[in-house]
């Protein structure tokens, strides 16, 4: 008994791995085709990677002291052979470890685009699960703010086809290692004097890493952030001139943008430009996309230098703006429901519904859920509910007459009206049937689609 109950007790998924049901899928097909075709305008190409790498490449590209790195990654002990392995918990490494091992920048820079799901063990809620999918670019080998440029206006094309408006976009420059060491001196000194005042990850990233407790989502530390030595008064002219660069294209592509001096982002491997793309609808999962220059990583991972930049889109934050602003796109039903009826009807069905698809009709046979043949009336239900077009019908008259009957099942609202009146007086079939040779119902039915 004991052991009966225990087959039957249900499993569930993994907290904050969320399952992505047929409901949505219209959603995300529409921002797939959507990103699609804007990074087919700007010529990227798709590149994919495993979702397992080995647990060093993350530690090495991203950094130690990042969120990600002390407390997010999904990391095992292959237990077959011993191996450190890593669930990626983003792709930048990724990509390059790949262009490296592939040797791809040998013939000029390569401009690249991936999505996929993402790992990281956070603390579910809105907007942040332990598996997201992001879609993401990488620009690799190009130096000039012109990039960084161009895959800044890639997001504003982006979020403009989608319908979506309120994503503000927010610009930093980290300078260059040496800048950053001069800054982090006055910070770490100013950071000291408050020591008292901070939390405990930030004393102990003071020292390790000051710069990220800039980044810290702390509310009580936000004065103290606030008032902190900027990296921006910082940077040497060639960091500023990059920075004005940048400023530059995007005023003169109006392109509206703030400069956040306290934005840092939440990697380790950024220089100079670093940017994000923020919303007020999304509670604090605000910001929706981030990125910028990481140009020493290339070299960083084992390849020659190659500076380069890239950002990654959080795909759930976005389609939680496009749910908000109803910019829903209405599920697609199929063109054809095919309703049969008797041995002989089910096999024409089945070849009408093969010929139909051959003519690039989208048709579903209808199949018992059981075996036993469904009632014409439990088939005309599922028909109506699959949201197709048209019934096409193979019963025994028709088989007789080497016939299919075809029904309009989508009715305007006047003829839907109609309809309701006539089956109400007679209990007739609301919607005019067609008779059509067997032979015959692909070309009636192209004609139909062309003449409506
Ligand atoms: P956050 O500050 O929200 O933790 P992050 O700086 O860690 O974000 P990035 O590593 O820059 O995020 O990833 C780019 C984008 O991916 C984010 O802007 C966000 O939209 C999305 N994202 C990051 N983590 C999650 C998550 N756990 N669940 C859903 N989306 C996420
Ligand atoms: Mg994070």
């Amino acid at each position: 008994m004991a052991e009966q109950n225990k087959k039957l007790t249900r499993l569930t998924g993994v907290k904050g791995m969320n399952d992505i049901l047929p409901a949505d899928a219209a959603l995300w097909e529409f921002f797939e085709s959507t990103v699609r075709s804007m990074l087919k305008a700007y010529g990227y190409q798709n590149i994919r990677t495993p979702i397992v790498e080995h647990t060093q490449l993350f530690t090495r590209g991203i950094g130690e002291v990042t969120d990600i790195v002390e407390k997010e990654m999904y990391s095992f002990t292959d237990a077959l052979n011993g191996e450190q392995l890593t669930l990626r918990p983003e792709n930048t490494a990724a990509v390059v470890r790949a262009t490296i091992e592939h040797n791809m920048l040998y013939d000029g820079p390569k401009r690249l685009w991936y999505q996929g799901p993402m790992f990281r063990h956070e603390r579910p809620q809105r907007g942040r699960y332990r598996q997201f999918h992001q879609v993401g670019v990488e620009a690799l080998g190009f130096a000039g703010p012109d990039t960084d440029a161009e895959i800044i206006m890639m997001c504003q094309r982006l979020w403009d086809d989608l319908g979506l408006m309120g994503i503000r976009l927010e610009i930093n420059s980290l300078g260059q290692p040496d800048e950053r060491a001069a800054h982090r001196k006055e910070l770490i000194a100013y950071l000291e004097k408050h020591s008292d005042l901070l939390d405990e990850e930030s004393k102990r990233r003071l020292h390790a890493n000051p710069l990220r407790v800039l980044d810290t989502k702390n509310p009580a530390l936000q004065e103290i952030v606030e008032g902190a030595p900027r990296l921006l008064d910082f940077l040497g002219e060639a960091s500023l001139a990059h920075f004005e660069g940048l400023q530059r294209l995007l005023r003169e592509n109006n392109i509206p943008h703030k400069i956040n001096p306290r934005l840092v982002r939440g990697l380790d491997y950024y220089n100079l430009t670093v940017f994000e793309w923020v919303t007020d609808q999304l509670g604090s999962q605000g910001t929706v996309a981030g990125g910028g220059r990481y140009d020493p990583l290339v070299e960083q991972l084992g390849g020659k230098p190659a500076p380069s930049c890239g950002w990654a889109i959080g795909i759930e934050r976005v389609l939680e703006l496009m749910k908000d602003a109803k910019r829903v796109p209405d599920a697609q039903g199929c063109d054809v429901y095919m309703v049969h009826q008797g041995d002989e009807g089910r096999i024409r069905a089945f070849i009408a519904a093969e010929r139909l698809r051959d003519a690039g009709f989208d048709v579903i046979l209808h199949c018992s859920p059981d075996g036993t043949p469904s009632s014409f009336k439990s088939q005309m239900k599922r028909a109506d509910a699959s949201g197709a077009a048209y019934a096409v019908i193979i019963g025994d008259d028709e088989v007789a007459g080497n016939l299919a009957s075809v029904k309009g099942l989508r009715q305007t609202a006047a003829s839907g009206a109609q309809a309701e009146t006539a089956s109400g007086q007679n209990g007739a079939m609301p919607n005019a049937q067609a008779s059509v040779p067997f032979d015959a119902l692909a070309e009636y039915l192209i004609d139909r689609v062309a003449g409506a």
